[in-house]
């Protein structure tokens, strides 16, 4: 056994360069925790995957390989299949439609989480088992104790957390459907957790849990505003919410300047439980209202978080993968404070920690805790195509055996039914910690555009493209070439279409009318992640960008100049290179965009 102050020196050498870091016992267990469990990474590995097999032995996904009773890595390798969502879509519909018998969980699936990756335009369904909780709930409890290490004082203020739960629907069998987050937010291990001076939010769970976004959103920015002094970290999920959050103020600043001068409630906010909670937090305050109207009114918005929560130590957000985008616009509202990525999560399973969560985002680095489920890793390699063909199945490396520098694609095996799964993302080995490889998160597979938590791929735009050009046929016009950029320079981000058109008859050309149909025919092919974004505001409307013809010639000649070879070139379905983007900029010779909300609610469309 480790001693705990050991274990505490072990998380990093570094430590005694902290100034005056004092720990409880709680953090000392939780430190000594990750080190034993990153110091025996293999023998937990084969534990995990043996208690995985015995205890759904008897599935009818199980027995299907024949296992015969084998808990062992060898036969399981050799016997059972790597798998996509495609492949487990008829169990999962069978599960989702009631059927309740051990389909690929002996454990009951207690819920479906829905997650942002998509399949046929849909959120896919993760099964998942009451038990999850717990292991979530774990992580979740190292996160402060690694924080502690870096950041002294945290339990001396409050963390202003901008956190939502979303829409959830039932499958035709009565499981609930909803995200990971929601699912967790609404459960006991959330709403009774008990007393932590370190996990101190400002946000009353009410306001949490109001189902309307608007008013929810509302609530927290007033008691952010209200305790606005005692607040130490400010946070959201993923970047794209906290500035979110900052145009929420933007745009409402002057409500709640009168809500706070007057001492009441925005009638807006109608949720009775919400006003409940606030009526015991909102009390007059002129001196606040000024301060809020003086700093807000204010043109310039530079340093804005560190202006109105003085206290701020750093921002708790997501800045890694697509969210990288949105670390320039953070550094300009924060004044450059530092970004915590903590955790490193997807509704299939939650995975591991960042044990440095001071570091720069470019030197982020996550440790897979190695009891969250059975993880392997696919070596991956953009030079040879990927996709595993069942005749050659694909040699998998387990957690202890990767190597330094590589990238690898994420499979996991989860308690809840979910056997080599390809999660789609695509991992690198920057080190180890302890016997635990530490992973740069590199990109998730096929994705091409991002805002939020939308995740489009090519297939799903060159879909949306043709349903959009149909528009365009009774103008005798097609589409000639296309690509795309996430536009994330103001906040909402929206997708930009840049389409050269081949215009057959220029008397009959397809007016700046048909051209909004068109961005809004776009919209309505995305995928139900998309639409709901876009309904809830998080992605703005879709426009196109009409370039002059031969612009994509210009662009290859571009490409080639930089040593693209003529044969092998290829239009780049999404761009963000700045010279590409000021070429194709230089050529617009019309913008459009869409006028309406596509199509979304919480009821899936098949
Ligand atoms: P979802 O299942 O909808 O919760 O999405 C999970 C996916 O979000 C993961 O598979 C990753 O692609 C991405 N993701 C989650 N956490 C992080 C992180 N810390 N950094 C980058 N991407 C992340």
């Amino acid at each position: 056994m480790i001693s705990p102050s050991s274990s505490i020196m072990a998380v990093d050498s570094t430590l005694s360069s902290v100034v005056g870091a004092s720990f409880s016992e709680k953090d000392a267990k939780a430190l000594q925790f990750i080190e034993e469990m990153t110091k025996n990474v293999d023998s937990v590995q084969e534990r995990i995957l043996g208690e995985i097999l015995s205890r759904n032995a008897d599935t009818e996904y199980l027995k299907r390989f024949q296992l015969n009773g084998a808990t062992d890595r060898d036969t399981f390798k050799s016997k059972v299949p790597v798998v996509t969502y495609e492949d487990l879509q008829p169990e999962i519909q069978r599960i989702a439609n009631g059927d309740k018998s051990p389909i690929l969980s002996s454990h009951p699936i207690s819920e479906f989480l829905t997650s942002s990756g998509t399949s046929a335009g849909e959120r896919k369904l993760m099964p998942t088992i009451h038990e999850e909780l717990n292991r979530r709930q774990l992580l979740y409890s190292l996160l402060m104790p690694v924080m502690n290490l870096y950041v002294p004082g945290l339990d001396k203020g409050k963390g202003l957390y901008f956190l939502f739960i979303k829409a959830e629907t039932k499958t035709p069998g009565g499981l609930l459907a909803r995200p990971v987050l929601t699912s967790y937010y609404k459960s006991d291990h959330f709403k009774s957790r008990p007393y932590d001076p370190f996990n101190v939010y400002t946000s009353p769970n009410e306001t949490i849990l109001c189902p309307d976004s608007i008013q929810s959103m509302y609530a927290q920015m007033l008691c952010g505003l209200i305790m606005r002094e005692e607040v130490l970290r400010v946070g959201a999920v993923f970047a794209s919410g906290l500035l979110k959050a900052i145009r929420f103020l933007q745009v409402n600043w002057k409500q709640f300047a009168h809500d706070i001068e007057t001492g009441t409630l925005n009638p807006k906010v109608t949720d009775p439980s919400v006003r409940e909670c606030m009526s015991k937090i909102l009390k007059l305050n002129p001196e606040l209202a000024a301060f809020i109207t003086k700093e807000c009114s204010e043109e310039n918005w530079e340093c804005i978080i560190t202006r109105i929560w003085p206290n701020t130590k750093y921002l708790d957000v997501i800045v890694t993968g697509a969210m990288a985008q949105y670390i320039p616009t953070l550094e300009y509202y924060s004044g450059g404070l530092p970004m915590a990525c903590t955790m490193y999560a997807s509704s299939e399973c939650y995975f591991g920690l960042n044990l440095k969560p001071m570091c720069k985002p470019s030197e982020v680095s996550y440790t897979i805790m190695p009891n969250m489920a059975y993880f392997e890793f696919l070596p991956h390699d953009d030079s040879s195509a990927q996709d595993s063909s069942r005749d050659s199945p694909p040699r998998l490396v387990d957690l202890a055996d990767l190597e330094v520098g590589k990238e690898y694609e994420l499979i996991v095996t989860t308690y809840a039914g979910l056997c080599r799964y390809r999660v789609g993302d695509i991992l690198r080995v920057t080190g180890f910690h302890n016997a635990a490889p530490q992973f740069r998160f590199i990109r998730r597979k096929n994705v091409l555009l991002s805002i939020d938590s939308d995740k489009t791929d090519e297939s799903e735009l060159q879909q949306a493209i043709e349903n959009a050009s149909v528009l365009l046929k009774e103008f005798n016009t097609s589409v000639v070439e296309y690509t795309s950029y996430a536009d994330t320079k103001q906040i909402p981000g929206h997708y930009v279409i840049y389409w050269e058109l081949f215009v057959k008859d220029a008397a009959n050309a397809p007016t700046g009318e048909v051209l909004s149909q068109c961005c809004f025919q776009m919209e309505e092919s995305l995928n139900a992640v998309y639409r709901q974004c876009r309904v809830a505001d998080s992605i703005g409307p879709l426009e196109i960008r009409v370039v002059k013809n031969g612009t994509f010639e210009e662009l290859m000649d571009y490409a080639i100049s930089r040593g693209a070879s003529i044969n092998q070139y290829k239009v780049p379905r999404c761009v963000s290179f700045t010279p590409i983007m000021e070429l194709l900029d230089s050529r617009v010779v019309s913008k459009h965009f869409s006028r309406a909300l596509p199509h979304w609610t919480p009821d899936r469309r098949r």
